[in-house]
């Protein structure tokens, strides 16, 4: 029997953590399962896992989650201390499933107790970079990415050297406005950057989808886990989601990993490592999805992946800025403030007017985010015309 953690775990990557788990309940012991504010469900699922302790990071929901759990021997705590608590707690496997930099400090915990970690949380790594990759090498946590592409290049690279990588490709749905004009994206509303074509996913990510933010990301999160060296790094545009990512070798061999659009697959790869297990997921059927293609990206109309690469070309904590910058942007979409196309103009705004020596600690990582985030959001409070 194996022990796991779930930071995250009423989201969308903590339900397809639990589905796995659920399906082989025996071999599972469950420690921390956490929330932000999904009071009931949390409770459900600390009870229907027989988790050890449940964790509301908003402390005023701490009441209510104790009712939830009363008369269940499953321990109740609040706040951003207790996450942390919880996180650093003996685990064989935590999955860090936070959304955002609110999930760096947890997740920063669960690496320093030196189990495996599996990283869906790529915000924490492109704020936090080197200190985070400095954690994983002091403590010797294993970090296996969770990410869809981190995991498909994770795996194309087994058994190989990365001295022989020629380059890497992530590759890129396009989101749901990957043929949009840019007069279509400055009216772009938030159901419909929510609706992803391929993936099922949680808003934030869902958005960071819709701009391209998430591939710029990923590109910063690529260059930490796999570092090769920014220029072998790629990005295209693959609408269909099948092929995950590439490693081409020096030799001209490009190997590719290819599976459905369900998260749970790279889920289940993290979580059954060095081994496989069973998912439910239906298998690729190639000759019924026909045809596989790939194009460009184009930077014209979706410049996050442009700011992204400045930002990792930039590195110190032009990534931390880029990221708080983003996330403060996305809700502002989110909540009807700001136009989509308004998201990467704001970032690239932030990003030009506060450039802070490279983090060297957690605590400074957090408060260059902190600052970043308040700089955004005055920027934000003085934009003219805002939904233009
Ligand atoms: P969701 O929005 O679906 O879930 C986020 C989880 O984090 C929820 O459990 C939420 O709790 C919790 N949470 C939110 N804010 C805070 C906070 N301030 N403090 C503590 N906990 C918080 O997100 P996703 O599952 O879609 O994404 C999670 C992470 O995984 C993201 O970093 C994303 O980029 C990454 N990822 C996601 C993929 C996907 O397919 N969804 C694919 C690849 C990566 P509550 O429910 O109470 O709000």
């Amino acid at each position: 029997m194996r022990s796991i953690s779930i930071l995250g775990a009423t989201g969308s990557i903590g339900a397809s953590t639990l589905d796995l788990v659920r399906r082989e309940k025996g071999n599972w012991r469950v420690v921390a399962l956490t929330a932000n504010g999904n009071c009931a469900e949390l409770a459900r699922l600390a009870r229907e896992f027989s988790a050890e302790i449940a964790v509301i990071a908003d402390e005023s929901r701490l009441a209510e989650l104790r009712d939830a759990l009363s008369g269940s021997d499953i321990e109740a705590a609040g706040g951003e201390s207790a996450l942390v608590e919880a996180a650093a707690r003996s685990a064989d496997i935590t999955i860090a499933a936070i959304v955002g930099c609110a999930g760096l400090a947890p997740t920063m915990a669960a690496i320093e107790q030196g189990g495996i970690v599996g990283l869906a949380n790529k915000e924490a790594l492109v704020s936090a970079g080197e200190v985070m990759t400095a954690a994983v090498d002091r403590s010797k946590a294993t970090l296996l990415p969770v990410d869809s592409e981190h995991n498909a290049i994770f795996q194309c690279l087994a058994g190989n050297d990365i001295g022989h990588v020629r380059s890497i490709t992530l590759t890129a749905s396009g989101g749901p406005f990957r043929d949009w004009s840019v007069e279509q994206l400055k009216n772009a509303t938030p159901a419909q950057a929510v609706k992803h074509p391929n993936w099922d996913m949680g808003a934030k990510i869902s958005v960071d989808s819709a701009t391209m933010m998430n591939k710029g990301l990923e590109l910063i999160e690529a260059s930490h886990l796999f570092p090769v060296g920014l220029d072998r790094l790629r990005i295209v545009v693959h609408p269909q989601s099948i092929v995950h990512s590439m490693v081409e070798y020096r030799d001209g061999s490009t190997l590719a990993q290819l599976g459905p659009s369900d998260m749970r697959v790279p889920i289940a790869s993290a979580l059954a490592w060095p081994q496989r297990m069973d998912t439910p997921c239906e298998p690729l059927d190639l000759a019924a999805i026909g045809a596989l293609t790939f194009r460009e990206t184009d930077e014209q109309r979706f410049p996050a992946t442009r700011l992204a690469r400045e930002a990792a070309q930039a590195g110190g904590a032009a990534p931390t800025v880029l990221n708080a910058a983003n996330e403060i942007a996305v809700a502002a979409f989110l909540d009807g403030r700001i136009a989509f196309t308004r998201i990467a103009a704001h970032v690239e705004e932030v990003l030009s007017c506060y450039a802070p020596d490279a983090p060297a600690t957690l605590d400074e990582v957090i408060a260059i985010d902190a600052e970043a985030r308040t700089r955004a959001k005055a920027g934000l409070l003085t934009e003219s015309a805002p939904l233009d």
